[in-house]
């Protein structure tokens, strides 16, 4: 069985959900990624049977053996979307079709069990209607959704597992960034990469984040805010954040952001931009980008602006890259023209305020 009906994805409500006052309390002010929905979605594989026994239930522990083998090998792939609250109070997700195609793309690279892509939809769509309450009302914040698969079977031995558990859960999102919109400050690593060729940097794992974290304390330590990242290869040509893309806007109001090679995450905040950008006149160009030319046109003001981009952060303006012996301001280190417009317009059309010429919305209820 590959492909589950509506109806069997079955539904056990919550005895505990959280009582309402302090629901409430916490969708005031939800921050990013510390306070979790009632439910959680789960669906399990199991080679030779196929996907079953999926269900939305209570948000609880997943009880694992030592020997699971995601433990060991690291067989974990994730997703990240958000549902929008709309005007005429209801929900809608944005592109989750190209996040189900992108999980499934991480799956096969993983070696794991590709997950159909309805059943993700499925999925999402579910968790958002069962938890449309924690859905938070404030302007720029959303209900966030996390679903992800690990391998489950119980074993040692390298090898791709038999059996995997997919889960979405909820949580409700405000800002990812404490400071709000003022420009970033990023860092360069001369001495880490986060993705080789022919490596995983194109799939959404756990793995890449962890191999991301030693470079971002780094950052931390010389007072940045995030990471980029340069190529593996010559080091030279700027690819991405550790978990967003990267966008420059020049004199000429053109903009360019790197090229999808194979060792950058093709982020669907990226697509959409490149779209918003070129519907609006702009020219884009996917092009490579070096460190050099960067300082240079910081230094000479041909760079005007700088952003980067992702679901979680959604359009986050660039004030400064620093790295051994430089710094480079660009622009007057907040956000510039081009930015504000299209960050405007992405959540202009993700909030249900301007039309959805794409068909990138799916209403939930
Ligand atoms: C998730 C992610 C992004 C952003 O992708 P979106 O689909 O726009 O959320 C960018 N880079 C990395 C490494 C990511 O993991």
């Amino acid at each position: 069985m590959n492909k589950l009906g509506p109806s069997t994805l079955s539904i056990q409500q919550s005895l505990m959900p959280l009582p309402t006052p302090e629901r409430t309390a916490l969708l005031e002010n939800p921050g990013f990624g510390r306070a979790f929905s009632d439910h959680m979605v789960t669906i399990r594989y199991t080679e030779g049977r196929g996907w079953h026994d999926g269900k939305v239930e209570a948000r609880g522990l997943l009880p694992l053996d030592p020997s699971t083998m995601v433990l060991h090998y690291a067989q974990e792939i994730f997703e990240g979307l958000k549902a929008y609250p709309q005007p005429d109070g209801g929900a809608a997700l944005f592109r989750p079709d190209a996040n189900a195609r992108r999980f499934r793309n991480s799956a096969t690279r993983l070696a794991m069990a590709p997950l159909p892509e309805e059943l993700f939809l499925e999925a999402v769509h579910a968790i958002v209607s069962t938890d449309r309450d924690w859905i938070p009302k404030l302007e720029g914040a959303a209900l966030y959704l996390r679903p992800f698969m690990i391998a489950t079977e119980v074993a040692l031995g390298v090898r791709p597992a038999a059996e995997y558990l997919f889960c979405v859960f909820a949580s409700p999102a405000g800002n990812y960034f404490k400071g709000g919109a003022a420009g970033v400050t990023l860092w360069v690593s001369e001495h880490y990469i986060r993705a080789a060729p022919g490596g995983t940097g194109d799939a959404k794992c756990g793995g890449n984040y962890a191999a991301s974290l030693a470079a971002q304390a780094e950052a931390t330590r010389e007072g940045c805010d995030q990471v980029v990242f340069l190529d593996a290869v010559e080091r030279k040509w700027v690819e991405e954040l550790g978990g967003m893309n990267i966008f420059f806007v020049f004199e000429d109001g053109s903009i360019q952001t790197p090229p999808l090679t194979g060792t950058i995450l093709p982020g669907i905040t990226r697509d959409s931009l490149i779209v918003l950008a070129r519907d609006m006149g702009l020219t884009v160009r996917e092009e490579p980008y070096s460190i050099d030319q960067w300082k240079a046109d910081a230094a000479s003001g041909r760079l005007t602006e700088a952003f980067a981009c992702g679901t979680a952060a959604v359009v986050t303006p660039i004030g400064k890259v620093k790295g051994k012996g430089f710094e480079a301001a660009i622009g007057n280190g907040e956000a510039g023209p081009v930015t504000t417009r299209l960050k405007t317009a992405l959540l202009d059309i993700q909030n249900g305020r301007a039309e959805d010429k794409h068909g990138w919305i799916q209403r939930v209820f």
